[in-house]
């Protein structure tokens, strides 16, 4: 990885990893791809090159790709499931007529490829404890679809073209920089900041509903220590189960108590979510990611709860 362009940077996921990869990765340049109405501000704008990079825009993308040289993408561009269920028609065009765009870049430039997938590509038929890596994968929402879609097309430009194509399953992010754009896992970073503000917090995830979750820098180090990955332990591409905690809403708000005592909590289940949320493992199986490239996460629930309220105090103190 040296030059590399990365899609969707301002959203939860690209907002930091952009920041890391200019920071951590020696000698090389990080153009930060947005779209027109989410443009990079601050510190995102400050540090680096950025470009308009629609995905739907071939023309567009190549022409950075040759400015700058990318060998590598890391593909971020996506609607959340909660958002895919209300346009299901643009989330097919952004994750797969988009993702057929940069893979057919790839394949012509030789760019190595990142689009994530996510505990969405699975469903009810999945078995839910100690997901497998290679398993039954049915998904009923949009979202879950174009995941498995996803999966499926980037595994078929390497084994047909030899684009080097990597990819890991994310669950549900936590972090206190950029807030989730609308996905079945959010109530998990909004109860924290409705518990450091004071706010009685309204939960659209029923009680007793376990999800994989994990904290950012766990899954922002899983981003870039796969593409350094040596290609030859690789038996798996896309996409890679990573793990490193599983919990019901109420096992979260309780360890929040453990610091915030204060935080009160009501529910109104939202149906669509709470669906989609249902279909999802409780707990994925991660050793092949461990074995193939030394995949280890560093928080837990509770080391993952302390860093949350310390950042967000703060920012919003
Ligand atoms: P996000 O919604 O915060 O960001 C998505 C980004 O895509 C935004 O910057 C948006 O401007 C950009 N975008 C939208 N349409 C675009 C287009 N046509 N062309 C280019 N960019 C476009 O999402 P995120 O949480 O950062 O997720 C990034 C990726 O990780 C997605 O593939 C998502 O499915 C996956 N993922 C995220 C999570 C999570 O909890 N955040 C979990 C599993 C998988």
């Amino acid at each position: 990885m040296k030059n590399i362009l990365v899609i969707g940077s301002t959203g939860q996921i690209g907002s930091e990893l952009t920041m890391k990869l200019r920071r951590e990765v020696p000698g090389s340049t990080v153009v930060a791809g947005y779209i027109p109405g989410a443009e990079p501000k601050g510190e995102l704008l400050e540090s680096g090159p950025s470009a308009i990079a629609d995905v739907r825009d071939s023309a567009g993308l190549s022409a950075i790709v040759d400015t700058y040289k990318i060998d590598t993408i890391y593909n971020l561009a996506a609607l959340l499931s909660a958002v895919a269920e209300k346009k299901p028609l643009l989330a097919w065009d952004i994750q797969m007529n988009g993702l057929l765009n940069i893979l057919e870049i790839a394949r012509e430039k030789g760019c190595a490829v990142f689009t994530p997938s996510s505990i969405g590509s699975f469903g009810p038929e999945t078995p839910r404890m100690g997901t497998p890596q290679d398993t039954i994968q049915r998904p009923r929402s949009m979202y879950g679809v174009t995941k498995v879609a996803t999966e499926l097309l980037s595994d078929y430009y390497f084994h047909r073209y030899g684009v080097d194509t990597r990819s890991v399953r994310f669950p549900g992010l936590i972090s206190y920089t950029t807030l989730p754009g609308g996905g079945t896992t959010d109530y998990a970073v909004e109860v924290f900041y409705a518990a450091v503000k004071g706010e009685k917090f309204t939960c659209p995830i029923a009680p007793g509903t376990y999800m994989d979750m994990m904290y950012m820098p766990d899954a922002l180090n899983a981003a870039v220590l796969l593409m350094q990955a040596d290609p030859t332990r690789l038996r798996h591409r896309n996409s890679f189960n990573i793990a490193s905690m599983s919990f019901e809403p109420e096992m979260l708000f309780a360890k929040i108590r453990e610091y915030i005592p204060t935080l009160e909590v009501r529910y109104e289940v939202d149906p669509v979510r709470q669906a989609i949320a249902t279909s999802w493992p409780d707990r994925m199986d991660d050793r092949c990611a461990r074995e193939e490239w030394g995949w280890k996460p560093q928080y837990n629930l509770d080391s993952m709860t302390r860093d949350m309220i310390t950042h967000l105090k703060e920012k919003l103190l």
